[in-house]
């Protein structure tokens, strides 16, 4: 059934092979299918008529009646503009028109009563309007526009004639008889669950609603019809898995009891403990374990990741971790390397630059099983690296890994496929994990370990420079350090180290009997280390850098972390890089230094980070300045292209659809009942037109 759904839009009435042509270039929109889910992304309500007088600054579009009373044309050449004055009985308003000149002074009389709609902004005191709708008042013009749909078009489509109100008038139609012949895919049971309409009603709606309740009522069924789609297919999945994936089986605690009586230098927060418990749980459930564990920086994600190892060795298995940098994988080499020589674990670093006869040495001791943990960077996923008995894969700050490296590692066991466990230290909003990674387990640590003060975070613009140094100034002579970093961004990283260079020899002049060290991505690895050494060690006492330093690093005595050109960075990135400091027990600062012009979003990642140390909080903010495709970096991979829902909106909905979804297979694990046999006719329908990318994250 419903392939009539393929059917190319040029048959539509008003389109045609030419038109339907830009419809696939400018919207990528080709078939029926497409165009019913081309929806509209608001409405308008043009039943209300608006007064001139009562216009404010921040007015939306507004609906006015009146007469034009005089027109113009002013200006030369590309400065030419056709002004009129509008008056509607309350007050005048200038409508303006730019382009279309000559047309436009033929179809404006004055002395003739319009229909104008438009936005209204104030300039020089006084509204006007530029490039309204214009048309020849008559009562029944109000009417028919009513309440409307407005779509995204494109400037070659409105040359065409296809503006918002030309494609209503394509799609209006078409859709209404159209959406007759839309199947069900929601089931009896909860169609009277959720009380949505019908899926045919909810297509006409959306593109014809009468009023505000019905196009309301149409998006909250398309929404939830696509949600719960997502997640009962991520569900159906991780069912299917636990079938297939069978996981190796680790219930000793030798090791593990060793560790907490003589070893552990501090006690876990109870986030720790119960994240510990939850792993634990997994994998000795003998089923694969895939748990994403989510905590802010600082919250202790490694020494959970290493408890869970010792379970894993206790079992005769093997251990990776994987970094996303050289700098991050070797410190958790080193972190993890004091506690591995008490407990008789070998454990080893495998880089890009690690040399051939070390490489020989891992390799073997690989593969006779005597090498309990190799920690590395992607230098681990190459097929080369051949594990004898491979029991958890542990990847750190996964959101700078692919989807396909991970499935490498998965693909290291032959038998059995490994445990992963996923840190991130990137808070993904839930809603986003959720919608992401719905076959994953997630683990969250949501406290800091004890003691922590938290981080002061302050703005300031260029012109308070000399008071931030004053401050690192006092900061430095009661024995803590800082951070300043520069912004790179790749596409200039000629300028941007000019800029770090400039910076460097500022701060040299400011603090001139201080050590200061600089780091740079475009340094020899050798240099980076030894910088960072210095730095650590306390040698110098400020570091200028990029933000190679971004991730990982440990300096408990650094204290400030000033970030430059601040306005610049993203929020994930701001909120990382404060993480860098506030990990001893001193009072931490990070202060934003920023150029006095800021966008709003800029302003708002600014104070947003000013306001809170949340990640979490931070990253909801950051998933509604920047949509989820962007943040997750997977848009590629099909999972995240949300037609109607909006992930920074409609968490509360999500978190309904998915409960649905879970309903629905803890019933009926497969989809195998009759009455859900249009849900699973409809997800084979989206797996066949979707890549299974889901398998491997
Ligand atoms: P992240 O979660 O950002 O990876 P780390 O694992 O690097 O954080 O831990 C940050 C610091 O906190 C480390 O120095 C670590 O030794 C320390 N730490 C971890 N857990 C605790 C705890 N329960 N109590 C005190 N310090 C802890
Ligand atoms: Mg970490």
């Amino acid at each position: 059934m419903s392939r009539f759904l393929d059917t190319s839009i040029e048959f539509i009435k008003g389109i045609g092979p030419q038109k339907a042509q830009l419809f696939k270039e400018e919207l990528g929109v080709e078939s029926f299918d497409d165009l019913l889910n081309f929806f509209p992304f608001r409405y308008e309500d043009r039943s209300q008529i608006s007064k001139i007088s009562s216009l404010e600054d921040d007015s939306p579009n507004v609906l006015l009646v009146g007469t034009v009373l005089n027109k113009s044309i002013i200006g030369m050449k590309r400065q030419k503009r056709l002004v009129t004055t509008f008056d509607d009985g309350s007050g005048k308003i200038e409508l303006v028109w730019f382009k279309g000149v000559p047309w436009m002074d033929k179809k404006v009389l004055p002395g003739t009563r319009y229909l104008v709609y438009g936005k209204p902004t104030l300039f020089n005191r006084k509204f006007n309007i530029a490039h309204p709708e214009i048309e020849v008042y008559s009562s029944a013009s109000i009417n028919n526009g009513g309440f409307v749909p407005v779509y995204h078009t494109t400037e070659k489509l409105r040359r065409k004639f296809l503006d918002s109100r030309g494609l209503a008038k394509i799609i209006q139609p078409f859709s209404i008889e159209k959406s007759k012949l839309l199947n069900e895919n929601l089931s009896e049971a909860l169609l009277q669950k959720t009380k949505v309409i019908s899926r045919a009603d909810a297509y006409s709606q959306v593109h014809a609603p009468k009023d505000h309740k019905e196009a309301k009522e149409a998006r909250f069924r398309l929404k939830l019809e696509e949600l719960f789609f997502i997640q009962l297919k991520l569900l159906l999945q991780k069912e299917g898995r636990k079938e297939v994936f069978k996981g190796p089986v680790f219930n000793k605690a030798k090791l593990l009891t060793r560790f907490y009586k003589e070893i552990i230098p501090f006690e876990l927060t109870n986030a720790q403990k119960n994240v510990v418990k939850e792993i634990y749980a997994d994998m000795n459930s003998g089923t694969q374990m895939n748990r994403l564990l989510q905590g802010d920086v600082g919250s202790g994600k490694t020494i959970v990741s290493f408890i869970c190892m010792l379970l894993a060795i206790d079992g005769e298995a093997q251990c990776a971790l994987m970094a996303p940098t050289e700098i991050l994988a070797q410190q958790h080499f080193q972190n993890i390397s004091g506690f591995c020589e008490k407990l008789d674990i070998e454990v080893l670093l495998l880089t890009g630059s690690t040399k051939k006869a070390e490489r020989q040495t891992i390799d073997e001791k690989l593969r006779s099983g005597s090498l309990g943990i190799l920690v590395g960077t992607h230098a681990l996923l190459e097929d080369k690296v051949v594990f004898r008995n491979l029991g958890l894969a542990v990847i750190d700050e996964q959101h700078r890994f692919g989807v396909a490296q991970r499935a490498k590692l998965w693909n290291k066991n032959k038998s059995l496929s490994p445990h992963i466990l996923v840190m991130t230290a990137t808070p993904i909003p839930r809603t986003l994990a959720m919608t992401l990674y719905g076959d994953l387990d997630v683990s969250v640590i949501d406290e800091l370990p004890k003691g922590r003060k938290p981080i002061e975070t302050k703005h300031y613009f260029d012109s308070g420079r000399l008071k931030v140094f004053g401050f690192l100034k006092k900061q430095i002579e009661s024995g803590n350090q800082v951070y300043i970093v520069y912004p790179l961004i790749e596409e200039s990283e000629k300028l941007d180290l000019k800029d770090l260079m400039d910076g460097y020899e500022s701060v040299r002049r400011s603090f001139p009997e201080l050590p200061i060290g600089v780091l740079h991505g475009k340094m020899k690895p050798q240099d980076k280390d030894w910088e960072m050494e210095r730095f650590k060690k306390g040698e110098t006492k400020i570091l200028v850098s990029t933000t190679v330093i971004e991730v990982g690093v440990d300096v408990p005595n650094a204290s400030v972390m000033v970030i430059e050109n601040a306005e610049k960075f993203g929020l994930a990135q701001l909120h990382q890089l404060r993480g860098r400091v506030g990990r001893g027990g001193t009072q931490s600062y990070c202060i934003l230094m920023s150029g006095n012009k800021l966008s709003k979003d800029a302003r708002t990642r600014i104070q947003t980070m000013v306001r809170t140390n949340n990640g979490f909080e931070i990253a909801d903010v950051d998933l509604s300045l920047r949509g989820p495709g962007e943040i997750s970096g997977t848009r590629q991979s099909g999972g995240l292209e949300l037609k109607i829902a909006n992930l920074s909106e409609d968490g509360k909905l999500l978190q309904a659809a998915r409960n649905l979804a879970k309903d629905v297979i803890e019933e009926d694990p497969k989809l195998e009942m009759l009455q859900n046999k249009m849900m699973k006719l409809h997800i084979d329908r989206m797996n066949a037109s979707s890549i299974n990318w889901n398998r491997i994250s």
